[in-house]
């Protein structure tokens, strides 16, 4: 608005000026007016007083030298007193036009003749106001009264002075000629100025419509596209880039201006269209990134609101993969996710109808949006249904990564709109949730959001709380998992496991409780305790026991112990209190502990090593660690996950694996231990491979430490 009252105001001062121009132009064209009528006035006077004295000059001239003529002529009949002539002479004087009286008069100034037939005033002496100058004067005179130009001269003959002689000439006749002449010349001036006048109202007139017009090719030439120009920046600044932006052929500066701006325009728009392809896709895989899909997401929610159609939203998250970033690298990991992208976008093009999307949620999160078909009975469930199916499989399937093979899995989470959720944020909690699930359930698996799961969530923030003091208040213990040498069957030690009996839920499986207390950091309380009651365990044992070698107690520590540092400090500290031999503590450690951070935990268990603790790796062969990093990790041992041993006898492969690793681990000078050894035929082969320990329920469950005290007996 305020850019819009600029341009009137252009528009507006160029006319404020052009007016104020005229009114100057009138006040100038006023004075020159009155100028000029007081000029013409001026004129007008001058005129008449010149031509007053000019035409009274000549009179006075012309009664000077017909007074002088007449002196003259009446000189000799004067002289004779011949009376006749004289009155012939001042009668033919008098009929003179103009002429008002002829006087004759003696020496001593008495009328001799007035030029009439009786003569009245004759011998009267003059007594008019000019009548003493007449007779006074020695030459020719003139003298002026109101109506009369009074001409005298003087009658000599030789030296003697007869009398004089007066003509008055009637000043009248000249005052109307003067009159008449003035009205002439003031008609005139008139005139002239009429012309003046009407020459100068036309310029007045043509300089008026001469600033309309250019006010009026101001508004076009100039305000307009501005306006233009302006409406169109408006359009820009309020984010509207596609604003039609007005093109001029104008070969001008504004015409110039305007196909600037036009490229400014189109140059906005691209970089605009480029920032948001940038802000909305995801630089690795070129899917669309969390923003895109939230944006588009709401709007499909927004377009489908109401209208009977079905959604179905994927939550995709690969498992274990921080184990892949760990242990072969961020490049290798990235080249997983591209791998990962390009299946998935495989499989959704394969189910969806053009109307899914597909974004990647940073980190190993893919999510997927389906929409079911418009045709009646197309089940957004049973689509997703089988997208998961095909994603779980697809996904499952070996990648090849810098040369290597490696094995992947994912979980996914489902959830329906509108059956679960009608806004975007809760569908995507909601996927979230099940995806959790998923994981729980063992991974490389999918579920659908229930209601039950939010309680699921609920249950796993109260048993974090539960967990609070659990041991203080002796709901936690530990079990004692036996462990036998192969190569005799002795028993050579155990392994310590929690267990949790929960008041009110009972037993609570320590895949479930460890997981929380993992990841709530409550483990680097419960740890130490475990730890402790172990070392003072296993203390008892070795009092127990008449015969044989002492008996180790293996001890599980989480990743989360390792990391915060002072394990070795612990460890001494629980063997100086309990006084079990250093070398009777084992520590179990995963792959995931170690591996990654191979550095700072190479020197941790070198120096919990340097006490005679012995380090094992659990859960071995499931990582991918390989070989080559246990050369670079001090451990005393490692464990054969029980996965391996469970098909040891139906797989080939897997046994084939197992034998590596023993071989490995005694060339290498470590120990080689089996777990899960459920059947005798694992034990025989294990034995037979030359694996040097082994536990599992056929050769002992876990058991309560009374219990398995009394094993010693
Ligand atoms: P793990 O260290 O691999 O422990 C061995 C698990 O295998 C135990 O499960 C044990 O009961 C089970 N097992 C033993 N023999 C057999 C068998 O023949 N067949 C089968 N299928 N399973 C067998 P559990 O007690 O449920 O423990 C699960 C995991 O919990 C342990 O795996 C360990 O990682 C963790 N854990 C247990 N106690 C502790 C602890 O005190 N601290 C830490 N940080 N983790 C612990
Ligand atoms: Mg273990
Ligand atoms: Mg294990």
């Amino acid at each position: 608005m305020k850019a819009l009252a600029g341009l009137r105001g252009l528009h507006a001062r160029f006319i404020g000026v052009v007016v104020a121009t005229l009114l100057l132009m009138l006040a100038v064209v006023l004075l020159m007016l009155q100028r000029q009528g007081a000029m013409q006035r001026e004129v007008l006077v001058q005129s008449r007083d010149a031509m007053h004295a000019l035409v009274v000059e000549r009179l006075r001239r012309h009664g000077e030298a017909q007074v002088a003529q007449l002196a003259g002529a009446l000189a000799n009949p004067l002289y004779f007193f011949d009376f006749d002539t004289i009155g012939t002479i001042a009668r033919d004087a008098l009929r003179e036009p103009g002429v008002r009286y002829v006087l004759v008069f003696d020496g001593h100034g008495e009328i001799l003749h007035d030029g009439s037939g009786e003569v009245p005033p004759f011998g009267q002496a003059m007594r008019d106001p000019l009548a003493y100058e007449a007779f006074a004067a020695r030459d020719v005179h003139a003298q002026w009264s109101e109506h009369v130009l009074d001409v005298s001269s003087p009658i000599h003959v030789g030296d003697q002075r007869l009398g004089g002689v007066r003509v008055g000439y009637a000043l009248d006749p000249i005052r109307n000629d003067e009159a008449v002449a003035t009205r002439a010349l003031d008609a005139r001036l008139d005139e002239i100025g009429d012309r003046h006048l009407a020459r100068v109202g036309l310029l007045l007139a043509a300089l008026l419509a001469l600033g309309a017009i250019a006010s009026l090719l101001l508004q076009r030439a100039l305000v307009r596209p501005i306006r233009q120009l302006a409406d169109a920046a408006r359009e820009i600044e309020a984010g509207n880039y596609g604003a039609a932006v007005p093109t001029s052929r104008r070969n001008d500066e504004l015409g110039d201006l305007m196909r600037a701006f036009g490229r400014m325009g189109a140059s906005i728009a691209r970089h605009d269209r480029d920032i948001r392809r940038m802000a909305y896709t995801d630089a690795l895989t070129g899917l669309a990134n969390r923003l895109a899909f939230r944006e588009s997401l709401d709007q499909r929610l927004m377009q489908l609101r109401g209208a009977g159609r079905q959604l179905a939203l994927l939550l995709c998250d690969i498992d274990d993969f921080k184990r892949v970033n760990d242990t072969l690298g961020h490049d290798a990991g990235d080249e997983v996710l591209v791998q990962f992208a390009n299946r998935i976008r495989a499989a959704v093009e394969r189910y969806a109808d053009g109307e899914s999307l597909l974004a990647r949620f940073g980190g190993d999160e893919f999510v997927i949006l389906l929409q079911a078909g418009a045709a009646p009975g197309q089940e957004a469930r049973a689509l997703a249904t089988e997208l998961a199916t095909t994603l779980v499989d697809v996904l499952s399937r070996p990648i090849q990564v810098q040369g290597r093979q490696v094995f992947l899995g994912t979980s996914i989470g489902l959830t329906l709109f509108p059956d679960d959720a009608a806004g975007g944020a809760m569908l995507l909690k909601n996927a979230d949730i099940a995806m959790y699930q998923a994981k729980v359930a063992g991974k490389g698996c999918f579920r659908f959001y229930s209601r039950a799961m939010d309680q699921a969530v609920e249950r796993r923030v109260r048993m974090e709380q539960d967990l609070r003091g659990a041991w203080e208040r002796g709901e936690l213990s530990l079990a004692y998992q036996p462990v036998f040498r192969l190569s005799d069957g002795q028993l050579v030690g155990a392994e310590a496991l929690l267990r949790w009996r929960h008041p009110e839920q009972g037993v609570v499986a320590p895949s479930v409780f460890i997981d929380v207390a993992e990841q709530s950091g409550l483990i680097e309380v419960i740890g130490p305790q475990a730890l402790r009651a172990a070392c003072t365990e296993a203390m008892e044992w070795q009092a127990r026991r008449v015969r044989g070698d002492g008996l180790f107690v293996s001890v599980n520590v989480s990743p989360r112990q390792l990391r915060s540092g002072d394990l070795p400090e612990q460890a001494a500290a629980v063997l100086r209190d309990t006084g079990l031999p250093p070398g009777l503590l084992h520590v179990e450690l995963t792959e995931t502990a170690v591996i990654g951070d191979e550095l700072h935990a190479g020197a941790l268990l070198s120096r919990l090593r340097s006490t005679g603790v012995k380090v094992w790796l659990d859960d071995f062969g499931t990582g991918f660690s390989g070989l080559s990093h246990l050369r670079r990790v001090p451990v005393d041992g490692v464990k054969i996950d029980r996965s391996f041993v469970a098909d040891v006898l139906r797989d080939p492969d897997d046994l084939a694996l197992t034998t590596a690793i023993i071989a490995m681990g005694h060339s290498l000078g470590i120990t080689v231990i089996a777990e899960g050894v459920e059947q005798e035929g694992q034990y025989n082969i294990l034995r037979e491979r030359g694996c040097d320990l082994a536990q599992g329920y056929w050769l002992g469950h876990p058991l309560a430490p009374d219990d398995f005290a009394a094993l010693l007996g």
